[in-house]
């Protein structure tokens, strides 16, 4: 049990410090500090001795030298109970070091600031800090290196218990956590000055793109039996990451990737609404008076696909809800929250998945998506873009009614989350017919319009959502021939006034969006 008897503290995030000091001298800690630290310190009463007094080396070069210094590295590095480094040290005068705790130069907040310059960027470069760091985690097996207020709390417990003395499992642990920080530390870094030069320009991509992921949690396999897996949270958290699973059976790859998708999709309303995701594609989504009719209306937009599904809801999951949803095969029921008195009802489901998310917010914030193929990585912004009914254009010779309207917004918004070629159908906030995946888009057309006439839906007069432009006008001839009388798209095709003429012949009401959304 390696007993602490020397420890050094220099914090940048002094959150927890004094009080951890304050009980570190209760257990007859000596401390040794830098400057800042130093001074809080002994503001509040407790002693420790100046880095600089130790060393005989006084800080300078505006705290750009602080603790590198053969004492301070030598009582992290030296391996106790060593006869020939404890004879080094004692001819040197080092004295060893049991305790680091560090952490540091915020770089990355600095760097988030709109207004920070390079030269503030390159202040906030912590030098000693990590270089202590890693001195202590190397030396794990003699140090213990705290670099996460957060654990100040288990250390010292684990003091308490052990006479003084913090175990192997816990220095390991520790240690492990200095080297991910400190690697995370120089991705920021890296990432910050080789996406700006030094004329001040800025890139959105940094030259070498360091990324770093924390285990979330190892998976039973991946999208098939035979692939080992796991899922990894972000710096930001949030979404899927730290959802509360209420109850059911353990996630898989499968669910987690259906779920981001049905959650993603079902945040875009401001409606009660109700997203039923199959293979990471909405089969049915509906907006309703209450979760209950959107529900209802979701799952009848395509109840055949809908069986073994993902239901994502954008509103907390009330009783009624709960009843209907449990008469029903499915794999996994997400909301913001479950209501008390539907999670008994739920609960009769054993296998039943139920997530909560609180917060939804994490599937509208800006960020990056990623996709590995071989020799490499693609890198893009999540499809996230603003849209403006006010941006759209009417392109036919009849303009849409209010309530094609409202059904071209409607089954617009669906169709940026299914996968290319992707055609949606549907009316008054209920899809009724999605064509997914296609390799053509005629073929994406007739595939959603054969599955709503399949399941008994009337397409007269529906509305029609394609995630880009028609090539051809067949698409536009198969969707009227089921009866579609209004069509969203971006248009911009070189065929563009062939499918134009094509919506006039057959009195349908075309809007340009100027906008794609391939989902591939
Ligand atoms: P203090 O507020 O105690 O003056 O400074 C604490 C910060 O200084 C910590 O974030 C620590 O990582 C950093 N630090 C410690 N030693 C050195 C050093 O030798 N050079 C630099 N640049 N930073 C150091």
């Amino acid at each position: 049990m390696g007993e602490i008897t020397r420890a050094l503290i220099s914090v940048s995030d002094k959150r927890g410090v004094v009080e951890f000091a304050r009980r570190l001298r209760d257990f007859g800690v000596e401390i040794l500090s830098t400057g800042g630290t130093a001074k809080m310190l002994m503001a509040d009463g407790i002693a420790v001795q100046e880095v600089g007094d130790y060393t005989g080396f006084p800080e300078m070069l505006e705290g750009r030298l602080k603790t590198l210094h053969p004492k301070i590295h030598g009582g992290l590095l030296a391996r106790r109970g060593n006869a020939d480094h404890d004879r080094q040290m004692a001819e040197h005068k080092i004295l060893p070091i049991d305790l680091l705790c560090v952490n540091l130069y915020p770089f990355a907040e600095t760097v988030a600031r709109p207004d920070c310059t390079l030269e503030d960027a390159i202040e906030n470069i912590d030098i000693g800090g990590p270089t202590m760091l890693r001195a202590g985690a190397k030396n794990w097996e003699s140090v213990t290196v705290l670099v996460d207020p957060d654990d100040y709390a288990r250390v010292l417990q684990e003091m308490e218990q052990s006479h003084g003395g913090v175990g192997a499992a816990t220095r390991f642990h520790l240690s492990t956590k200095v080297f991910a920080h400190t690697a995370q530390y120089d991705g920021a870094i890296a990432n910050y000055l080789s996406s700006r030069s030094l004329e001040g320009g800025q890139s959105a991509f940094p030259q070498t793109l360091s990324l770093q992921f924390e285990k979330v949690q190892e998976l039973r396999y991946g999208e098939n039996p035979h692939q080992a897996a796991a899922f990894y949270r972000d710096g930001l958290g949030g979404g899927l990451a730290d959802a509360h699973q209420l109850q059911g059976k353990e996630l898989s790859y499968n669910n987690i990737g259906d779920g981001d998708a049905a959650v993603a999709l079902v945040m875009e309303f401001q409606e009660p609404a109700c997203c039923v995701v199959k293979h990471g594609n909405p089969c049915g989504v509906a907006m309703g008076q209450d979760l209950l009719g959107a529900f209802q209306r979701a799952w009848a937009g395509d109840p055949v696909s809908a069986f073994g599904s993902i239901i994502a809801f954008n509103a907390p999951l009330d009783a009624q809800t709960a009843e209907l949803i449990s008469t029903q095969f499915v794999e996994m029921v997400l909301a913001p929250t479950i209501l008390a008195d539907a999670r008994p009802i739920l609960a009769k489901k054993k296998n039943l998945r139920v997530l909560a998310f609180e917060d939804g917010r994490a599937w509208q914030r800006p960020g990056w998506e990623y996709k590995r193929v071989r020799g490499g990585l693609l890198v893009q912004e999540f499809d996230q873009a603003m849209e403006m009914e006010s941006d759209w254009t009417v392109v036919s010779e009849r303009a849409p009614t209010a309530q094609e309207q409202r059904d071209l917004a409607f089954v617009w918004r669906v169709g940026k989350y299914v996968r290319s070629n992707a055609i949606v159908y549907g009316r008054e906030g209920q899809t009724v017919g999605v064509g997914a995946g296609q390799m053509s888009r005629v073929d994406a057309a007739r595939c959603g319009a054969a599955k709503a006439l399949d399941l008994g839906f009337d397409l007269q007069g529906a509305a029609l959502a394609s995630d880009a432009f028609f090539p051809f006008r067949d698409g536009v001839d198969a969707a009227a021939a089921a009866g579609v009388k209004a069509i969203i798209q971006p248009g911009g095709s070189i065929r563009d006034e062939e499918v134009i003429a094509s919506a006039n012949e057959h009195g349908i009401a075309m809007v340009f969006t100027g906008v794609r959304h391939f989902r591939h």
